[in-house]
């Protein structure tokens, strides 16, 4: 079964035993809705996407649990900014985070859980953090007090003796600690959203909202937690800390799975750059696909350096791949290759196999099955229908398992089929100025036509064919 490489003890190991159809649980850091996703946020989201696919394939059940974080500081500010409810905006950019994510076909998250929805759990968390001394309450609110957790660091790797001198955060003289970080932070202003407490109307900080959630649906200890990689510190930490202190139960998690950042054109994404790219904006100009492409041909845990390029290299990549199906549909029951078509087939699902057992390398599982995609052209016309057959569907189940669905590239729409028909009852009757008149008509279409010895093939000079 799968090794995953773990953060904490940076080493790769096997994925926790569970009794047999017990679910693995699985919880993501969701997004913060205060602006459209980006592209870098859609690299967490399709990894762990196509991890809780290939893990439910190999009949592990998952149980997928997302934080939505709707109540933050940046939410607020924006709100303030644009005179509107923190509520309104937190609403608004949750909502299209559903759609981006519907967009992406990022379908495997069993619940969506909004931390306003969760202030009960919040509240008891932070009682408990409270009465353990390891929490402690000042004019602004409660705060977490981190030198009584003594392996706070130990994720990240920090000596937080070397890193305290020069550590920035909220000045709070009254804080005991530079690190000590808010539980529940008290209303200042009067367009805070706010919620009553034992310790006066306030509102949650961030760390909490995780670790409330993730007991409530999971308990105090479960399997894996992934996220991106620059939270963290003090993120995941924070969370760590609170959740061992509040139960006494170590470890909180057992897998921590960070994936690596990404950037365009060599430089962190940012506003002022004008080097942001959402999700939307991707969409419009490449598939869905692509960008889920992008992420599986990279190892989850390296850097990915964004350009245009790289889109199109992935489209290209998948009609490539479009291609060869389609000319595997065209086998008829003759043929001779000489190919020894189940050996080179069972050789590629074994180093398939091999490369996602191996911390989920799918950059290495797909060039597997490019591999056999290559060894099989130069004999492709060779081949008889079952073996073309065979071929095929072994390679769009592969594929299917990460949420690529190729047959979705091979329908072909109505129309062109009828002229496709059309075309080819001209050529057979030597019609030539009509059928080269309709091979343009498809053309401009967006199809290209090659008659092979088995048959016109019909190729699409776009990846999709919904336009
Ligand atoms: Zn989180």
């Amino acid at each position: 079964m799968i090794q995953l490489y773990n953060t904490l003890t940076k080493k790769r190991e096997r994925l926790p035993k569970l009794k047999k159809g017990k679910p693995l649980r699985l919880f993501v850091c969701g997004p913060t809705v205060y602006d459209y996703s980006h592209i870098g946020h859609a690299r967490v989201y399709l990894t762990f996407d196509m991890l809780a696919r290939y893990l439910r394939y190999k009949k592990q059940p998952v149980f997928y649990l997302q934080n939505i974080t709707d109540i933050d500081d940046k939410i607020i500010d924006r709100a303030h900014q644009s005179k509107q409810k923190p509520a309104q905006v937190a609403k608004q950019f949750e909502k299209a985070y559903y759609e981006d994510m519907k967009a992406l076909d990022v379908s495997s998250v069993t619940k969506y859980a909004p931390a306003s929805q969760f202030i009960k759990e919040i509240i008891v968390q932070i009682k408990k953090l409270i009465k353990k001394k390891f929490a402690y309450k000042i004019s602004s609110g409660v705060y977490f007090r981190v030198k009584k957790f003594k392996n706070y660091g130990q994720l990240s790797k920090q000596d937080l003796n070397e890193l305290r001198p020069g550590y920035r955060t909220e000045p709070d003289p009254e804080k005991e600690d530079v690190f000590d970080f808010g539980l529940w932070k008290l209303k200042k202003q009067k367009w805070e959203p706010s919620w009553s407490s034992p310790w006066g109307t306030g509102r949650p900080g961030w760390h909490i909202e995780d670790t409330a959630i993730s007991e409530k649906f999971f308990g105090p200890q479960y399997d894996i937690h992934g996220a991106a990689a620059d939270l963290k510190f003090p993120h995941h930490e924070a969370e760590i800390a609170q959740q061992e202190s509040a139960s006494g139960k170590k470890p909180f998690v057992k897998l921590w799975v960070h994936t690596g950042f990404l950037t365009v054109e060599g430089k962190k994404m940012s506003k002022s750059l004008g080097n942001f790219i959402t999700i939307r904006s991707y969409l419009k100009k490449f598939s869905p696909e692509s960008l889920r492409f992008i992420a599986l041909s990279h190892y989850y845990r390296s850097p990915i350096d964004y350009q245009e390029d790289l889109a199109r290299q992935a489209e290209r990549a998948l009609m490539n791949l479009r291609n060869f199906l389609v000319r595997l549909e065209l086998m008829q029951e003759e043929g001779k290759s000489g190919l020894n078509v189940t050996g080179l087939t069972k050789s590629a699902e074994k180093n398939f196999e091999a490369a996602l057992a191996d911390d989920f390398n799918t950059p290495d599982a797909i060039s597997a099955l490019f591999f056999l995609i290559n060894q099989m052209e130069p004999m492709v016309w060779d081949l008889r229908k079952d073996e073309a057959q065979f071929v095929k569907r072994f390679l769009m189940k592969k594929f299917a398992i990460f949420g690529i669905q190729m047959e979705k590239f091979l329908a072909i729409p109505p129309k062109i089929q009828e002229l496709l028909k059309q075309r080819e009852l001209y050529r057979t009757s030597k019609q030539f100025v009509q059928s080269d008149a309709l091979r343009k008509q498809m053309d401009a279409l967006g199809y290209l036509i090659e008659d092979t010895r088995k048959g016109p093939l019909l190729y699409s000079k776009r990846l999709t064919t919904n336009d």
